[in-house]
């Protein structure tokens, strides 16, 4: 089964959301002023641990996927998530996670290493209140403690900062510091309209051009070449240290797009900008009905740029 379009694209990452749920509540995905609380609406029928494995095992086998990526909501909330990086191990393909980093230690503990193939965790500041102001919770010093939990594994650890002018953006130098300093990769996010601020205030919108100017007036650096379908610009410093830019406003990435996203109730979504979820928790089993769907959800990848989502991360899995 071949699933591509008039661009060549293809699905070569599926992206999981675990739940989508969150331990903390970041400015840009949760409304804050908000008076009802943001549930999902499409995970209303969570699948069981075995049947999310099928259908990820089915979709491999179609697909031949080079990354599995575990994200949410916050994927270390997943009561089942040991078992089920201890099941994917096995598949011959990358497996990966995105996490905020709260209870990252907790999990390192319990998994083996070999079992993950890298950790990205989201770190917005290295200054706690700031930290406070973009995430409601003061854990900086939790997270900083996995990072290290996951590197005393030899687990490589990236690290990805959404910047907000007059929010964050003083904490660019730093967080590349702190990256530096630990030999950690960093990437900086630019905000992306979804959820609760896509047709809403995005005044804190801080593109890759001003990050840059920030970086500049500390370090000498270099653009590397982007690899294919990568989501971030990289460029090396003087010294030999990277960091990235995903430049989602910018300089957007959706011409070589190869992501799949599935969430835990078995919905699949071919991009960040559709709200249409295609449920295939029924029909994964039959490959002419799955065949349909997975090429729906080609169909609705952008071909110029994201054009935002009525959907926070939250919901459609970061
Ligand atoms: N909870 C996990 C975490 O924090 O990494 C995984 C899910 S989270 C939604 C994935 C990533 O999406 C995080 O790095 C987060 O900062 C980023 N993100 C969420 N909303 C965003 C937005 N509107 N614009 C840019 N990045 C966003």
């Amino acid at each position: 089964m071949i699933i591509t379009d008039s661009y060549s694209r293809i699905f070569k990452t599926l992206r999981v959301s675990l739940t989508n749920t969150c331990n903390l509540a970041c400015t840009y995905c949760v409304n804050e002023n908000a008076d009802y609380k943001q549930v999902s609406k499409f995970e209303n029928q969570i699948l069981k641990t075995e049947n999310l494995l099928e259908i990820i095992i089915k979709l491999h086998k179609i697909l031949q996927f080079k990354t599995i990526r575990l994200t949410g909501g916050e994927p270390t909330l997943y009561k089942n998530i040991v078992p089920l990086i201890q099941q994917l191990s096995s598949l011959d393909v990358k497996i990966k996670l995105t996490t905020n980093g709260f209870l990252l230690k907790n999990l390192i503990d319990k998994l083996n290493i070999n079992e993950l193939d890298s950790i990205n965790v989201s770190l917005d500041a290295m200054d706690e209140d700031i930290f406070f102001r973009i995430s409601k919770r003061r854990s900086l010093y939790k997270i900083l403690e996995g990072i290290e939990a996951a590197k005393s594994k030899n687990i490589h650890v990236k690290l990805n900062a959404v910047i907000l002018k007059n929010i964050n953006s003083s904490q660019i130098l730093p967080l590349l510091e702190y990256s530096f300093s630990k030999n950690i990769s960093i990437r900086f996010l630019e905000l992306m309209k979804m959820g609760h601020i896509k047709d809403g205030n995005f005044d804190n919108f801080f593109s890759q051009k001003d990050i840059l100017k920030v970086i500049k007036s500390k370090y000498e650096f270099k653009k590397i070449l982007r690899e294919d379908a990568a989501t971030a610009n990289y460029w090396q410093t003087k010294s030999g240290n990277t960091f990235g830019i995903i430049a989602n406003e910018s300089e957007p990435f959706c011409a070589d797009c190869n992501r799949l996203r599935l969430d835990s109730s078995g919905n699949i979504f071919g991009c960040l900008s559709s709200n249409t979820p295609l449920d295939i928790s029924q029909i994964y089993e039959n490959d002419y009905l799955l065949e349909e769907k997975l090429n729906l959800a080609m169909a609705q990848k952008q071909v110029l740029k994201f054009t935002g989502s009525n959907l926070s991360m939250l919901e459609i899995g970061g």
